[in-house]
């Protein structure tokens, strides 16, 4: 399968993709596409970057193109669930592109904008529905909005659905419609509280995966450098300015963590702008036009508004904070590198975040090489970290009680049946391939000091 003719996709779609200069699908479309045209369910485990938009949305697409059929009044032919204003934005936008020429009813339900405009663009019957969970619940509770003529659902990020505490509302959702419905359910990670919702959504899917930061990782130059807690403000500013950076994406754990982090960076002359939950969707959409477009170059987001960021092109993903979630570090450092291009990833780790670093480097057995704020090699040993149990109960920078290294009911060694590490060779002590001892080794990494 080579060609994205080889499916057998309508013609009105094949000239869309051809305008949009996709010549060769990618991996998790080739797996996916036919199984969805035969009308089955499937279980996707692939990242945002994948080409997993067009994976779903081509073969919809056609067979909204086959069935003609206008939807009847307050009521939506596909329904797509995603966790995120942004990448529901996204998503619309991909149904809009490559179904151009087919002239679908498409609209987008998401909080943070004036509901009442919504409710006009779903009165008279859609085909294709976008949604944030919460938005579309509040539609369905004021009647404006039924989901009983759904033919095709797809979640999207079931993962961080989970994260950002939807699955309740997810349950909600999917109790009001048919069963007889094609269910399409995607998820970068597959922790046991995912696992169990797509088997309750699910019949007999088929299961397609890709192992997008396995060859995403291996193109990441990843540096971490060890700092003093109080000195990382200094660290990023000196990095910024000493790396060729086009585009670079800095994530901080909390929202005033990014508000500070900007006004610092902005003190020391390097223009930045935030991304988080408290910025309005106006302020956020401009703050991402800019950044595309190359304006501001340094973007400070936390990991809920990065989610669904798709911007090609970043150079550079630099962790401010490390996150206490070593999947997150995966999705983190996946947004560069992408679209071929190579990336690098630079963590800055304080004293406290050493066992977060530990959690990461299990999880993608690797030993991330640390350097200075320069690049240079830095093989002394870091500062000791505190006890595990001292990282636990210690009292936040936020003010509010730790939760500790969480880990999405994941034991920390690598997983690998999710695809997110696969082919990152791991050596046992002798230097052979071995199963995980606890201690990564180096593997794979590239020298630590190139520069772009
Ligand atoms: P997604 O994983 O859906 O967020 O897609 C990531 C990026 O890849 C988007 O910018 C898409 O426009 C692009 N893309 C998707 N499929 C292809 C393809 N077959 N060839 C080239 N680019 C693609």
């Amino acid at each position: 399968m080579t060609s994205f003719n080889d499916f057998g996709l309508a013609e009105t779609i094949t000239k869309a993709i051809a305008e949009e200069s996709y010549t060769t699908p990618t991996p998790i479309q080739i797996q996916t596409i036919p199984p969805v045209l035969a009308g089955r369910d499937v279980i996707g485990i692939a990242q945002t970057g994948t080409g997993k938009t067009a994976a779903f949305a081509l073969p919809i697409l056609h067979r909204l193109d086959a069935d003609r059929r206008r939807a009847a009044r307050k009521t939506a032919r596909v329904l797509v669930l995603s966790p995120t204003r942004e990448l529901s934005g996204q998503i619309l936008d991909s149904f809009r592109a490559y179904g151009r020429h087919l002239h679908i009813k498409s609209a987008l339900v998401i909080g943070g904008v004036p509901i009442k405009r919504q409710m006009q663009a779903v009165d008279g019957g859609l085909d294709v529905l976008v949604a944030t969970p919460g938005r579309l619940l509040d539609l369905m509770n004021e009647g404006a909005v039924f989901l009983d003529r759904v033919e095709v659902l797809v979640l999207d990020e079931a993962d961080r659905m989970l994260d950002m505490g939807f699955i309740r509302d997810i349950r909600k959702i999917v109790a009001k419609l048919p069963t007889g419905r094609q269910t399409l359910f995607f998820s970068a990670t597959m922790p046991q509280a995912i696992a169990d919702l797509a088997k309750s959504m699910l019949r007999d899917p088929v299961r397609v995966a890709v192992t997008p930061s396995a060859t995403t990782v291996e193109r990441i130059t990843q540096r971490v450098i060890h700092v003093d807690g109080g000195t990382k403000q200094a660290v990023l500013a000196d990095v910024l300015k000493s790396e060729t950076v086009d585009r670079a994406l800095v994530f901080t754990r909390t929202k005033h963590g990014a508000d500070r982090v900007v006004r610092d960076l902005v003190r020391s002359g390097i223009p930045a702008s935030a991304i988080h939950g408290n910025k309005s969707q106006g302020q956020r959409e401009r703050v991402l036009a800019d950044f595309r477009a190359g304006e501001v170059r340094t973007l400070v987001a936390t990991d809920i508004a990065a989610r669904g960021i798709d911007v090609d092109g970043i150079s550079h993903v630099i962790n401010f904070d490390l996150p206490n979630i070593p999947e997150t570090y995966v999705h983190r450092i996946g947004r560069t590198a992408r679209a071929g291009a190579d990336g690098v990833a630079i963590s800055l780790c304080d004293g406290e975040e050493r066992v977060f670093l530990r959690d990461i480097e299990r999880l993608i057995r690797i030993a991330i090489p640390a350097t200075d704020r320069r690049g240079q090699p830095r093989p002394a040993q870091p500062p000791r970290e505190p006890e595990r149990e001292a990282v636990h109960v210690r009292a936040p920078r936020n003010g509010r009680p730790s939760q500790g290294p969480r880990r999405n009911g994941h034991p920390p060694q690598a997983k690998g049946s999710d695809g997110t590490i696969a082919g990152v060779a791991f050596l046992n002590g002798n230097g052979r391939p071995g199963r995980n001892s606890g201690r990564p080794r180096h593997s794979g990494q590239r020298a630590p000091s190139r520069s772009r």
